[in-house]
């Protein structure tokens, strides 16, 4: 059965840290693919960037790699979507292939506040990326324990390098007109000079 990484998240916009991580799992994993998501735009929130912008990114992003593949299944929706929702309509087109959700260490706290999280969890295993030297380990192993108690969720711990770089950051230094050179791959960079993003 092959087995494909799910790679979730706003990439407002994509940078080095989620194309590292997402590789890093795929091999660790021993995973046929990574496929990555963008969400759509949440109408609560401006994020003054279009979803079909964040979609294109990550497109760029990825394009030299063959194992990694982008859907626009979330940034097309006119409504925003619960991320199980997405999940079962993959699971759909993607009959007998296991998926794993692949997340950083900052969403494995987030995910008991994921809505309809307990439906989510038996539809899909999770892999956390961690930190080596992460010191905490005994908060980790609580909060597993909790979602495991509470929502039966199977996850796995993959231990990985970790780029310090955020969105948030990189939106700021782009502002400033600050080099953002090696913190995203180039072809981003591009794409965002191009637009005229995050001035
Ligand atoms: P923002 O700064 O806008 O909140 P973000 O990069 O934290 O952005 P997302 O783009 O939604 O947020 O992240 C998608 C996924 O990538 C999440 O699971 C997050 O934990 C993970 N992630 C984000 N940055 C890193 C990083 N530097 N290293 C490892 N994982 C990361």
């Amino acid at each position: 059965m092959e087995k494909y990484g799910i790679f979730g998240g706003t990439f407002n916009p994509i940078h080095s840290g989620h194309l590292m991580i997402a590789e890093y799992l795929r091999e660790e994993m021993n995973l046929d693919k990574v496929i990555f998501i963008p969400t759509g735009n949440p109408p609560h929130k401006d994020l003054k960037i279009s979803a079909i912008d964040r979609y294109n990114m990550v497109k760029r992003a990825i394009s030299s790699n063959d194992k990694f593949e982008v859907t626009d299944i979330e940034t097309k929706r006119e409504k925003l979507s619960y991320t199980v929702d997405t999940i079962k309509e993959l699971k759909l087109i993607l009959k007998d292939v296991k998926l794993y959700f692949l997340i950083g260490l900052d969403t494995l706290f987030q995910l008991r506040t994921w809505k309809l999280f307990g439906e989510l969890s038996k539809e899909i295993d999770f892999v956390v990326a961690l930190r080596p030297k992460y010191i905490d380990i005994s908060k980790i192993n609580a909060e597993i324990s909790y979602l495991q108690e509470n929502f039966d969720t199977n996850i796995k711990i993959v231990h990985t390098p970790q780029l310090e770089i955020s969105s948030t950051d990189l939106r700021q230094r782009i502002g400033e007109g600050k080099s953002v050179k090696y913190l995203l791959p180039s072809e981003v960079i591009e794409y965002i000079e191009e637009n005229n993003l995050y001035k």
